[in-house]
């Protein structure tokens, strides 16, 4: 079987389970991504929910990418983490009132706005410094996207984002308001999107957004078109690198922008997907009625996608190259969802065995749990080793 590149030896002096980020394949993602980004003349924020691992942060600051946060401690990490404020943009639809103090505060570039009612408090809170706050528009373009139902964020009756009929009240009020600065217009339709035709959908369906506020004689600096390019998790071996030049030339095809105006993105999983893997010991292997148990040290705690969101990870015995064998892939955890996947064939495997679930690079770590009292699964990095 096919398997990522694992220094096993050294492995075995390691607690597990314990994420590993292989360096490598994150600075040949962010290479290819700016490379084909400084192309089109776009600009990058690195979605930083994904990942906020300081290994990682540190690359996105090196590259010069800006940063999308989801909250205020999302901002504080962007910051210390060296990410020029002016390169910071703040969606959420729940931004409290200190979180958008702390925003003003720092001067960030842009507000993504998901609600009149947001709009107004943001504008009560800047008139309060006495300042104009940057916002763009987040629109739900009710674009349809084939991705997993709890992943998708475009449609209509969805908490993120304003619908299009909310528009004409909105533009009314806009003039009243006179501590914000409208900027830009925002969306961002889901997450592991893999058909480039859903992005096609929504430059076309901006196109006539763009219409809506020429023709009022609304003038917008940038457009931001959110993130949510997919990675391919049943191949991390043989596609590490997401197909950031079709999907880029998605846009400059279809994407219509007026006078000058800024495309923006806020890329997450297609940057840090494929470069992390949960590693982990066997514990035991369990003879079932009809099928085996493999039973790991890593449970749902360490990574809750696949309890979630029914998600696939692609997983590899690295210390077996016996026979492949069926197993039902299980945690710890005193949950029956704590399964990573039911009949998964998988090199013979035997208590000890190192266990890599990949592409776990995004929504991974962060969303690490301590559930059943678990401790947080270690970190390392291919630098550590020399790789
Ligand atoms: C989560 C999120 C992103 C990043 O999504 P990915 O699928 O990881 O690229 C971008 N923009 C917003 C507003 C988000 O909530």
């Amino acid at each position: 079987m096919i398997k990522g590149n694992f220094p096993v030896e050294k492995f075995k002096a390691l607690t597990t389970p314990f994420y590993y980020y292989d360096m490598k394949v994150l600075r040949d993602t962010i290479t290819v991504l700016k490379n084909q980004a400084d192309k089109h003349h776009f600009t990058v924020h690195y979605a930083i929910k994904a990942n906020f691992n300081t290994n990682i942060l540190k690359e996105i600051k090196q590259a010069d990418f800006g940063a999308d946060c989801v909250s205020g401690g999302e901002i504080q990490l962007a910051i210390k983490a060296g990410i020029n404020p002016s390169k910071i943009v703040f969606a959420g639809v729940g931004k409290a009132d200190w979180e958008i103090n702390l925003a003003l505060e720092h001067q960030i570039f842009c507000f993504n706005v998901e609600s009149i009612p947001e709009l107004e408090v943001i504008n009560q809170l800047a008139a309060a410094k006495d300042i104009k706050a940057r916002i763009a528009l987040r629109i739900n373009p009710n674009v349809m996207v084939n991705t997993h139902h709890y992943i998708t964020t475009g449609l209509n009756e969805n908490k993120f984002g304003i619908n299009m009929m909310d528009l004409d009240e909105l533009i009314k009020l806009l003039p009243l308001l006179k501590n914000i600065e409208l900027i830009g217009l925002h969306f961002h339709i889901g997450s592991q999107i893999t058909d480039l035709n859903s992005f096609k959908g929504l430059a076309i369906r901006i196109n006539e957004i763009q219409h809506y506020f020429y023709s009022r004689n609304i003038k917008i600096q940038h457009i931001n078109v959110g993130g949510g390019l997919g990675i391919d998790y049943e191949h991390p071996n043989h596609i590490p690198i997401p197909d950031f030049e079709s999907y880029f030339n998605v846009f400059s095809e279809h994407l219509i922008l007026i006078s000058k105006q800024q495309l923006h993105f806020e890329l997450g999983r297609s940057i840090v997907g494929q470069c992390g893997s949960l590693v982990s010991r066997v514990l035991y292997i369990k003879q079932g009625v009809s099928k085996k148990f493999m039973i790991l040290d890593a449970g749902m705690t360490d990574l809750i996608r696949p309890a979630f969101y029914q998600a696939f990870h692609r997983i590899e015995n690295i210390s077996s190259e016996e026979e492949p064998e069926e197993y039902d892939v299980v945690g710890p955890i005193c949950e029956s969802s704590d399964t990573f996947i039911k009949n998964y064939a998988v090199n013979a495997s035997k208590r000890g065995d190192f266990i890599v679930l990949r592409s776990a690079g995004a929504y991974g770590e962060v969303m690490v749990s301590h559930y059943n009292s678990r401790k947080s699964p270690d970190i390392h990095t291919s630098d550590e080793f020399g790789l």
